[in-house]
């Protein structure tokens, strides 16, 4: 019945996607126009050469090249000569094709009046989504080696005169050196020219994201696909009238042999009328229809987890057989086991003082559970005295993180990658791991080596595209079964590469409660819920230290379990089935952050709604004297009717959408720190 359901939707999902586009060519002005039923986009090649987006958006507001200079998808530069708006290119060749998700693609080749270039701009669009994804390669007609010294991943310029643009920018976190925890920004852009910056990829301050819209909130926002740093701008100049966003590779230097190409990462603009909240889920739609690694498991994920880091390194076999015994009574489904199981960091082979059967038959032992089995891995670092450092004392990078004592690993030295690719297969044979908690600290190192692979000035790419995404590509190719969890002491890669090769990301890493629900309410914005998994250290023994972590991606208990009392396990059982009613709707459902920020002294509300059918709300007294909160969902039918219920109270109460939206319904908060869930689900 399921596999019928199935092929129907199949089926439907085809004819809609044969349906849904529209493009058209003009050959008699190299103009394309194409189209979803959702959002436009034209762009031609003049007859002066100067190719061009016309025009992007919805049909309520689209956004137009501005009328004084050229607002071109194309901007790089070959060994320092600068490929821009103002370059004259032919017309090699054009069609369209299908792609994988439901997807139809745009490919315009292009070739350089000067300079021995052509280059291939695809432009994606995808069924429902509102959204342009463009991407360029950079092709090397020439005879001799060139070097890619910069490219632009969304140098887009739009006509905007006088509208005042607020602008929605988020944190990642990063604690080394600096204290960030997906904080939130809002700001005015400045209308003299002044860009505001966004920082991003690994290590860097921001996520690869930001949301504009006008005072009559007509908005858009745009995402790149790149895990290396980026200095991205946004700057609106009202004496040019002009929006203008650029999101350069940071210090790009890369070598191309003749006949080679260059993949620009591709970047991303979508539409959207309404608030930041809107802006999210437009983002997070397009993020799972088109870009994220599906979910491994649609019936069970984001899974209910357990990860031996309350133990930190101190355990072994017999300790982790207790505490799996546990964690599958209690209904965990993954069972990880993190830092302290190799005989060192690099060096990944079983501890067999810690291991003396092996770490395979304590797999076996979490299988023959019923639970998936997961292993911290670090791909970037090595032990000083691991046998791979003193054989090859070259192969790490330039700088190093020093993660636990380590030394960091140049992943974009071929046999470092080779290496790497090779035992984590071996690891995921040798031991059957279902799931990697990979981990380190900044997983795009600095190298600057010449006795490697890569060019000494090309650190930021190679590490990243040829680095760290090679190595999880190859990976995956390889052992396409196993899921991987990004981390790297807490979610610091937080971009959309990133969702293209994991299933989910940690946000903040064991920061306790309030930080948790602070990770989760910044990264809720741009992230689809499941890329927001967070670790809880205290015991699960109340609703405060419970619910805190209940909303997001996987759920990771990480206290010693066999030290929990019979009264604190039954409660924690009782609220893991609390968090699997609920996990389908908030992963599927539309975000939305229904208070300020959580911080300490106040009650802060986060919910998620299932087509406006199911809603499920988490709030939390993190202080304050306030015993009561009166919550307003969002999101609903108002001439419906729903059934209101409570994880805590006892209450039933039916109420229509437009009560619950308008006049809200009171929450018990008894204790300074406490929680209650609340669903209401329509009649
Ligand atoms: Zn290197």
């Amino acid at each position: 019945m399921i596999k019928v359901f199935l092929t129907l939707l199949a089926l439907i999902s085809i004819s809609q996607a044969e349906q849904a586009f529209k493009y058209d060519y003009d050959q008699s002005q190299n103009r394309w126009t194409l189209a979803n039923g959702v959002v436009s986009a034209v762009v031609e090649l003049t007859p002066a050469g100067i190719f061009q987006l016309v025009q992007a958006g919805l049909p309520g507001k689209l956004w137009q090249a501005p009328a004084n200079s050229v607002s071109s998808p194309l901007r790089f530069s070959v060994d320092n000569q600068t490929f821009d708006g103002s370059t004259q290119y032919s017309l090699v060749e054009q069609h369209t094709e299908t792609t994988s998700r439901n997807g139809m693609r745009q490919v315009i080749l292009l070739q350089a009046a000067s300079g021995a270039i052509q280059v291939q701009v695809n432009f994606d669009l995808f069924v429902g989504q509102p959204v342009v994804r463009i991407r360029s390669v950079i092709k090397n007609i020439s005879s001799s080696p060139v070097a890619i010294t910069s490219a632009d991943m969304l140098p887009l310029t739009f006509s905007e005169a006088g509208s005042p643009f607020r602008a929605f920018v988020v944190n990642q976190w990063v604690i080394a050196s600096r204290d960030l925890d997906f904080q939130t920004t809002q700001s005015t852009l400045n209308s003299d020219g002044t860009p505001l910056t966004i920082n991003s990829g690994a290590h860097g301050n921001q996520v690869s994201w930001v949301a504009l819209r006008d005072s009559a909130n007509r908005g858009i926002f745009a995402g790149w696909e790149f895990n290396g740093r980026s200095g991205a701008t946004v700057r609106q100049s009202e004496a040019e009238a002009q929006l203008a966003f650029s999101v350069p590779i940071d210090s790009l230097h890369h070598p191309v042999p003749p006949g080679g190409s260059f993949y620009v990462p591709a970047g991303f603009i979508g539409f959207y009328q309404g608030d930041w909240d809107e802006a999210g889920y437009r983002t997070q739609r397009f993020v799972e229809a088109a870009l994220a690694k599906p979910a491994p498991d649609l019936q069970r994920f984001p899974y209910m987890s357990w990860d031996s880091w309350g133990f930190q390194e101190q355990f072994d076999e017999t300790i982790l057989r207790r505490n799996a015994q546990i964690a599958a009574d209690l209904g965990v489904e993954l069972l990880i086991v993190d830092l302290g199981w190799a005989k060192q960091i690099g060096d990944w082979h079983a501890d067999p003082a810690k291991f003396p059967n092996g770490l395979k038959a304590f797999a076996d032992y979490v299988h023959a559970l019923g639970m998936k089995f997961g292993v911290h891995l670090t791909p970037a670092e090595a032990s000083p005295n691991s046998p791979i450092l003193q054989v090859n004392p070259d192969w790490t990078s330039s700088e190093s993180d020093h993660y636990f004592g380590s030394l960091s690993l140049c992943l974009a030295h071929a046999p470092v990658k080779n290496w790497v690719v090779n035992e984590i297969v071996r690891v995921i044979d040798e031991y059957s791991v279902d799931w990697i908690l990979q981990d380190g600290e900044n997983m795009v190192k600095t190298c600057n080596k010449t006795t490697h692979t890569h060019d000494a000035a090309d650190s930021n790419y190679a590490n990243s595209v040829e680095g760290i995404d090679s190595v999880v590509e190859e990976v995956l190719r390889q052992r396409p079964d196993v899921s991987w969890e990004n981390c790297e002491n807490g979610g610091n890669m937080m971009t959309f590469k990133m969702v293209q090769n994991y299933v989910t990301s940690i946000t903040n890493d064991a920061s306790g409660a309030l930080g948790s629900r602070q990770g989760v309410f910044g990264a809720t914005y741009p992230f689809p819920p499941r890329f927001a998994d967070r670790y809880s250290p205290e015991v699960p023994s109340s609703t405060y230290n419970t619910q805190s972590y209940m909303f997001g991606g996987p759920w990771h208990l990480m206290n010693q379990l066999d030290q929990m009392t019979s009264d604190q396990l039954s409660f924690a059982s009782w609220e893991i089935g609390a968090y699997k009613q609920s996990r389908g709707d908030i992963r599927e459902g539309k975000v939305f952050h229904l208070t300020a920020a959580p911080g300490p002294g106040r009650i802060d509300a986060i919910e998620s709604v299932y087509l406006g059918l199911n809603a499920v709300s988490i709030v939390t007294r993190e202080g304050g004297t306030a015993d009561t909160f009166l919550l307003k969902l969002r999101g609903l039918t108002a001439a419906r009717v729903y059934q209101v219920h409570f994880q805590n109270d006892s209450r039933t109460l039916s109420m229509t959408g437009q009560q619950l939206l308008t006049d809200g319904v009171l929450v018990n908060l008894p204790d300074p720190q406490s929680s209650e869930i609340v669903y209401a689900a329509r009649q």
